[in-house]
């Protein structure tokens, strides 16, 4: 800035959002008031995530599992070669941070199959995805529906993207939008128990930093349109353009052609479950137990409530090659193929299992922790007189600190 300007300093509020401002639509504080949970910190995630430092979003949770590794950094400007083997989701917060020291951004090394409780999704205004297989987006989708938490899907490879977009209850679901051959997919993948859940790790799709960036761009474009269209429905008069909720955009790098296409909602969907009564509670995984969730239940809902779980309980593992039993109470989700194998004989063991809980079960004295839930979870408890979802809402101190 030149000498002679300084003398004339003249507030017409030029700060880091000012160009932001200019926008008819724009409402800054819908940005900074947000909480926005991106799920994948590859190379969509990477996009996102720095597209919402830029734009000064509030609080940005980020999920992802995996580690950095050399070939991330063709497509990955938040990474850096002395990042090599840090989890992916620290050091895009650090560097998403650095890029914007105004947003708050929340790491979490976590997979969102297992890990991230319903109550977390349930403290975001919106999710979106940056992911590259489907049980991971299904089981968002499905987080998602429960508590009535809006999410934008990005899917890319080298030549092609599709942006959408969900917003329970009402429109259709990411389930809804699946064929056949994906659902016998899918259904084969659950069918193999304990091994489905690593299955996708291995999941591997090429992309360009180009692709990754059109589409990412999208998708935060349209989380940014849904967290404005719930502050226009409070404003009369003030009109959105059109968002792609129950709709897909589709983009073709070869021919450069977009078109949208819109989805039909599939009433007999199984991602449709909605958690209506949820109750926060003073518990915490690492001490609470099932027992204590189920007498927690019983205020709410009577004596002898059947507890849902987020997977298969399984209580023991059997060798059939050398005959030995072993208890082994854990979340069958949490379970790891080399834990699965006999430690004897090497073979994979089959597991006994419950699909859901009632008083007496032989593992309700073990934390919830120890079990594998995962961090803020909620748990659905039914019985004669009705239903109730316990929260384990304590879990919010430590896992979103300040929250
Ligand atoms: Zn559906
Ligand atoms: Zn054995």
């Amino acid at each position: 800035m030149s000498a002679e300007k300084s003398h004339f300093p003249i507030d017409i509020g030029e700060d880091r959002y000012w160009r932001l401002r200019l926008i008819s639509w724009w409402n800054q504080d819908v940005l900074r008031a947000a909480s926005i949970m991106v799920v994948g910190a590859g190379a969509l995630g990477n996009e996102i995530i720095k597209n919402l430092a830029l734009l000064g979003a509030g609080t940005v949770i980020i999920v992802d599992f995996d580690r950095v590794e050399l070939s991330n950094l063709s497509r990955s400007p938040l990474f850096r070669a002395q990042d090599e083997g840090k989890p992916k989701a620290q050091v895009a917060a650090s560097a998403a941070e650095a890029l914007n020291p105004d947003c708050r951004f929340i790491g979490l090394e976590a997979d969102v199959t297992r890990d991230i409780g319903l109550g977390i999704f349930r403290r975001v205004d919106v999710v979106i995805g940056g992911l590259d297989n489907r049980e991971a987006r299904l089981a968002i989708n499905r987080a998602c529906w429960k508590v009535g938490t809006p999410w934008v899907d990005g899917a890319v490879d080298d030549t092609r993207g599709i942006v959408r977009s969900f917003v329970p209850p009402d429109t259709p679901c990411y389930e809804c939008t699946l064929g056949e051959q994906d659902r016998k997919i899918m259904a084969w993948r659950e069918s193999c128990g304990i091994l489905a859940a690593q299955a996708h790790i291995q999941d591997r799709t090429p992309t360009t930093p180009t692709m990754a960036s059109i589409i990412a761009g999208i998708q935060v474009h349209e989380a940014v349109k849904l967290l404005h269209s719930r502050s226009c429905l409070q404003t009369p008069g003030q009109r959105l353009s059109p968002t792609l909720v129950g709709k897909a955009f589709y983009f073709d790098a070869t021919t450069y052609d977009c078109f949208i296409i819109d989805y039909v909602r599939n009433e007999d969907c199984m991602s449709h479950e909605l958690f209506e009564n949820i109750v926060e509670t003073q518990l915490n995984s690492e001490s609470a137990t099932l027992a204590e969730v189920a007498d927690l239940a019983t205020r709410y809902v009577g004596a002898n409530p059947v507890i849902g779980l987020p997977s298969e309980m399984v209580k023991s593992l059997k060798c059939n090659r050398c005959g030995s039993t072993q208890p082994f109470y854990r979340l069958a989700h949490s379970i790891r193929a080399e834990e699965a194998r006999c430690p004897d004989c090497g073979a994979e063991r089959l597991p006994e299992v419950d699909v859901e809980y009632m008083r007496g079960a032989p593992y309700e004295d073990i934390t919830l922790k120890e079990l594998g839930f995962g961090q803020l979870e909620i748990l659905p408890a039914v019985s004669q007189r009705g239903c109730v979802q316990i929260e384990i809402s304590s879990d919010a101190k430590s896992v979103l600190p300040g929250s």
